[in-house]
């Protein structure tokens, strides 16, 4: 599924999910990653979908959407590994862009020091990049990065592309418990933060299961306490997202068991919200069962709650 859902999400109101990379190369192997541990590291960025084909399954997308009288607010890149080591990411926005819906690509931003990287992300309307740690050593402990990647270069072109990006750009750190929620750890992120001057810099932690079991999310006196030392220092808006919130709004097609598996396939889902779902639905947990016997859905437990993934590499 390289076009799916609408999903709703905090952040972006309904969005469009471009998943542009297949499951799960990425750059990084963060060890909070809700899609589990990377099957194959890379830095070097090729051609995966032709841009034609992603535009045309989002065409049909927003087709389907205006005869159900409902619009989404932005096509959105949040694949299921690093979707800047698609080399047709530039031509894909490109394209994308005369559908009249914004453009938004969440990216963990390791491969910013390449100038075509900045190139291909400037058309987007909104872009977040992802800020773990600013030193060295807690960035190899969170993000585990490709043996080739230097973290300055990174860092540097962050703040190179904050500089000539024009539309909204935001960061996103996400907190994990004694790696990178010590005072001096955050510190530096909120100095690299100010260099950058996002719109705003969200604060999450890890709420999902993450692909290592023993990753536990900060407590909520570390975030509070990250949260004002990342204003402070950089006076930047900061919001913290903790995964608590209720998720409403979703849009619902006339099955059940897509909507499901597009909710899926940007997060797992908790199992009381896949409960209001299927009841909001008339319907029972035997949709559920099924897409697990079929290999779609996987179920686990993460801080003693059951949730539900898409299962990848279906
Ligand atoms: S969280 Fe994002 S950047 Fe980190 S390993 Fe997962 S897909 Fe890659």
């Amino acid at each position: 599924m390289i076009v799916y859902g609408p999903v709703p999400s905090r952040r972006l109101g309904q969005s469009i999910g471009i998943n542009n990379i297949p499951p799960k190369i990425c750059s990084y192997s963060c060890v909070y990653c809700q899609l589990g541990r990377t099957n194959q590291m890379q830095v070097k960025r090729q051609a995966f979908y032709s841009p034609e084909d992603i535009c045309r399954e989002a065409e049909i997308k927003l087709k389907q959407l205006e005869t159900e009288n409902k619009q989404a607010d932005y096509f959105s890149f949040v694949p299921d590994g690093e979707p800047t080591l698609d080399i047709n990411l530039g031509k894909t926005i490109e394209l994308l862009k005369p559908y009249n819906t914004k453009i938004a690509v969440i990216t963990n931003a390791s491969l910013l020091w390449m100038d075509e990287v900045k190139q291909d992300l400037m058309d987007a309307d909104w872009v977040s990049l992802s800020i773990d740690a600013a030193d060295e050593d807690t960035w190899h402990k969170i993000d585990r990065p490709h043996g080739m990647l230097k973290h300055q270069n990174i860092l540097k072109g962050i703040v190179e592309f904050s500089k000539s990006f024009r539309g909204t750009l935001v960061t996103e750190t996400m907190l994990v418990e004694g790696i990178n929620d010590q005072e001096a750890c955050i510190e530096k992120i909120a100095e690299q933060v100010a260099l950058v001057q996002p719109q705003k810099a969200y604060l999450l932690v890890p709420t999902r299961p993450p692909a290592e079991p023993d990753v536990k999310r900060a407590s909520s006196d570390s975030l509070r306490n990250a949260a004002a030392i990342v204003r402070g220092v950089s006076g930047t808006d900061v919001e913290c997202i903790t995964g608590d919130e209720e998720e409403e709004g979703f849009f619902f097609t006339e099955d059940i068991a897509d909507d499901i598996i597009s909710i899926a396939s940007v997060h797992p889902i908790r199992e009381d919200i896949v409960e209001s779902l299927l009841e909001k639905r008339n319907a029972n947990r035997s949709v559920i069962s099924e897409l697990i016997n079929q290999g779609s859905l996987i179920e686990y437990t993460y801080e003693g709650k059951k949730f539900y993934k898409r299962n990848i590499h279906k």
